[in-house]
């Protein structure tokens, strides 16, 4: 398998402040991955950083192509959707409406309506819903539909920050197994960052665990979850 996604030596600050402290990972193409950490660890930076949104240094590479210094809409186009923590739906928009948005940069009008239909398709409670103002859903109905609204990109990278925040944790199952459905159908690498050890662990390929910037453990998930001290030392289990 060849990597999507090769991070190497990434940095990020906010003014002075240095969060992340020279973190190298990848993504292997096809794969779950999955960034582990506490809070303030420095998830949501890495997302952040690699989605050109605060300052950074070192090199991301997807496929090749250098990422550090591009700006935010530039990586989108080359195809990494952002599934920001909040979600980033538009909560006076309808369900409908949001998706469109999704897909607004792509010129494939049939294709759209084609993919709209599979996204209710995949998420039928979205279909049902698909009039109504995204802020009446659910907390896990508006994850969905923000995991949605990103593949109306059709990227090839998805990055996910914390799916699980907030949701019950039986909808959670549900939609890891939508993430992993996903994944495997539509052929899309994910990136995604949680505090969820148990849970993320079962459903990805490969884990790195971040602790205040800095990345102390990685491997492939199911060793990570099977050596006992790394799980008592690291994740509190
Ligand atoms: P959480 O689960 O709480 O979101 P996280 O692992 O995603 O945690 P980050 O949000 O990336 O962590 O935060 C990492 C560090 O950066 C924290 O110390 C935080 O206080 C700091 N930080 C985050 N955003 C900013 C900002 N806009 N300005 C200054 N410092 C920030």
């Amino acid at each position: 398998m060849s990597m999507l996604l090769e991070v190497k030596e990434l940095s990020a600050s906010y003014g002075a402040s240095r969060v992340l402290q020279g973190i190298s990972f990848g993504v292997e193409e096809g794969s779950i991955t999955v960034l582990l950490g506490a809070n303030g660890a420095g998830k949501t930076t890495t997302l952040r950083a690699l989605t050109g949104m605060v300052r950074t240094a070192g090199s991301i590479r997807l496929r090749g192509k250098e990422l550090c210094g591009l700006n935010t809409e530039s990586i989108a186009q080359l195809g990494v959707a952002h599934v920001p923590d909040g979600r980033g739906t538009f909560l006076g928009l309808t369900v409908e409406e949001n998706l469109q948005l999704g897909a607004y940069s792509r010129k494939d009008k049939p294709g759209v309506t084609k993919d709209i239909a599979q996204v209710y398709e995949l998420f039928p409670r979205l279909g049902e819903r698909r009039g109504q103002q995204a802020g009446t859903l659910s907390g896990g109905e508006q994850q969905m539909l923000a995991i949605s609204r990103a593949l109306m990109m059709k990227p090839t990278l998805l990055l996910l920050d914390e799916p699980s925040f907030g949701i019950a944790p039986l909808i959670v199952k549900e939609i890891f197994e939508l993430l992993k459905q996903i994944n495997r159908e539509q052929k899309v690498s994910i990136l995604l960052v949680e505090q969820n050890a148990a849970m993320t662990l079962a459903m990805s390929n490969y884990a790195y665990l971040l602790e205040i910037g800095r990345i102390v453990i990685s491997g492939p998930s199911r060793e990570i979850r099977e050596n006992e001290a790394i799980r008592k030392s690291y994740l509190g289990s």
